[in-house]
């Protein structure tokens, strides 16, 4: 089911952000197959802050799980942040650079 509104993340409650797929994969080159997602944000989510501690203690990498959502079906997944501030440095430079097809 397509959703229009930003989801809550059943985690935290907060509210997810609108995240657009970048072109380069950031996760294992699989494509998203859609423009954006619904992303958790949130430093606090449990799922974030759990996994992080997971990640480190079973892989010993500085990575963690993000709650997320896809738009045209309302299917809910989770994502791996292989560096969990990749994702909160691309929302910023989108908030600040409306367009940034270029570099
Ligand atoms: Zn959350």
């Amino acid at each position: 089911m397509k959703i229009d509104k930003a989801p809550m993340c059943p985690h935290c409650g907060k509210e997810c952000e609108k995240y657009e797929t970048p072109i380069f994969h950031f996760a294992d080159g699989l494509g998203w197959g859609t423009p954006f997602l619904y992303v958790c944000f949130n430093e606090e989510c449990p799922l974030y802050v759990r996994g992080k501690k997971h990640m480190m203690e079973k892989y010993g990498q500085a990575a963690t799980y993000r709650y997320m959502v896809y738009p045209d079906t309302g299917l809910e997944d989770v994502m791996v942040a292989a560096n969990p501030h990749l994702l909160e440095k691309r929302m910023k430079a989108l908030k600040s650079v409306p367009d940034d097809s270029k570099e």
